[in-house]
């Protein structure tokens, strides 16, 4: 099932989300019309008064590659969710290779040029190009849905485990038990003490378990002091056996354990800074946020038996009892940038490859999303597809990410279906 389509009225006031098949009957009436292809919306022909609207949680777990955004309803429903890929990577590359050609070109230029390192300041709060990208491009998509749709908050998913959930954690008693919340922050909390390996053999990549160092038949507590991770096959070894007994003959191995298990882990709290200022930027939005725990988020996932996907994660954010996901098809977005600015494109030297016509190429730029009949060949039909434009008046489209583009005259197209804007969406 796809996601629910946005509505808007005549005025652009956000209306309730509506079912796929309600959405078709509307427009096969002739009631609305499409607004926007990206994200769906339609748009209502008249104006409706005293719109009785639901509220809904717009939700977020922000990742490194890839962002969840889902949308949840007062009922406890999934309605809309999309991911959205980073291009982190592809921004560092871009700015190394410009300072590489910038320190080049001072270095023939102007050599005895003073050094200007020291006369800047970073100001607070900066973050490296790559990481606020992220930020900012959630951001623009927060607001493009708040347009679309009536949001009354914002979860956002901020550290892995509540520190204050787990205060004094070595020395406070938890109950650690799988399946409930505070064992799957207990659980994150010592995963990344014992930097995800086992504590006996130093495997990683393995399942983990948690272990009691000195076994609870043995007298053992559940405080964190007492625990450290371990591989299914260490943790059955060992047993109810005491540590020393296991371990004999690796005392450096022992001793180490001990020591680790009584020291509390420091920046367990490792700030993300990404995900911190994320939240900063989203309190500006005047629209209550509230954070979630990835130790909650998983808790939450597991136990409501959902797949391990960023959307799904980003719908189980936060404390929640019950969820019903009412889509599958979900809106996939990856962020391509808005193109350079470059003329003349060069050789990995430096050489001047080829001169590059200035945008718009003949009304379309790279990336505007066209609807094209092909009147004759063997590709012919109607596309809606991503466009490339040549200033020889022909062109390619790429009907789907995985297949081969095809080669048309820009006169085939009928109209721009979506003008670029920085994302290709599948
Ligand atoms: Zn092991």
């Amino acid at each position: 099932m796809s996601n629910h389509v946005l509505l808007i009225d005549a005025n652009k006031t956000p209306m309730n989300p509506i079912h796929p098949a309600h959405a078709q009957k509307l427009m096969d009436t002739g009631k609305a019309a499409v607004f926007r292809f990206y994200p769906f919306t339609l748009i209502v022909n008249r104006v409706v008064e005293n719109i009785i609207t639901y509220p809904i949680a717009l939700k977020i777990d922000p990742g490194s590659k890839t962002t969840g955004i889902s949308l949840v309803n007062n009922r406890n429903e999934v309605i809309w969710g999309m991911e959205l890929e980073h291009r982190g990577s592809v921004i560092k590359d871009a700015l190394q290779s410009r300072r590489a050609v910038r320190l080049n070109r001072r270095q023939r230029k102007t050599r005895y040029r003073k050094a200007r390192f020291l006369n800047r300041k970073r100001p607070k709060g900066w973050l490296a190009p790559s990481l606020m990208h992220r930020v900012q491009t959630i951001e623009t998509w927060v607001k493009r849905l708040c347009k679309f749709a009536l949001i009354a908050e914002i979860r956002q998913e901020l550290v892995k485990f509540d520190m204050q959930q787990l205060e004094n954690p070595e020395i406070s008693e938890t109950d650690y038990q799988q399946g409930t919340l505070e064992g799957y922050s207990v659980r994150e909390y010592l995963l990344e003490k014992y930097d995800r390996t086992c504590c006996y053999c130093g495997k990683t990549d393995v399942p983990l378990q948690i272990e009691h160092i000195q076994a609870r038949s043995k007298g053992g507590s559940n405080r964190v002091s007492n625990l450290c991770i371990a591989c299914e096959k260490c943790n059955q070894k060992k047993g109810d056996r005491d540590i020393k007994d296991f371990l004999k003959g690796k005392p450096d191995i022992i001793s180490k354990i001990l020591k680790q298990a009584k020291a509390p882990l420091k920046d367990a709290a490792a700030v993300n800074a990404t995900r911190w200022k994320l939240l900063e930027t989203l309190k500006m939005l005047e629209l209550p946020v509230t954070t979630g725990t990835g130790a909650e988020t998983k808790f939450n996932r597991i136990r409501l038996h959902l797949a391990k996907e960023h959307w799904i994660d980003a719908a189980c954010v936060g404390v929640t009892n019950i969820l019903k996901v009412l889509t599958s098809k979900i809106l996939r977005v990856k962020s391509t940038g808005q193109g350079g600015r470059k003329k003349c494109q060069t050789d990995t030297i430096g050489y001047p490859q080829k001169y590059r016509p200035l945008k718009p190429i003949h009304g379309f730029c790279t990336g505007d999303i066209v609807k094209t009949v092909i009147p004759k060949g063997v590709n012919r039909g109607t596309y809606i597809a991503r466009l490339c434009p040549y200033s020889d008046g022909n062109g390619e489209i790429y009907p789907k990410s995985g297949k081969k583009r095809i080669g048309i005259k820009l006169e085939y197209i009928k109209k721009a279906v979506h003008r670029k804007d920085g994302y290709s969406y599948a």
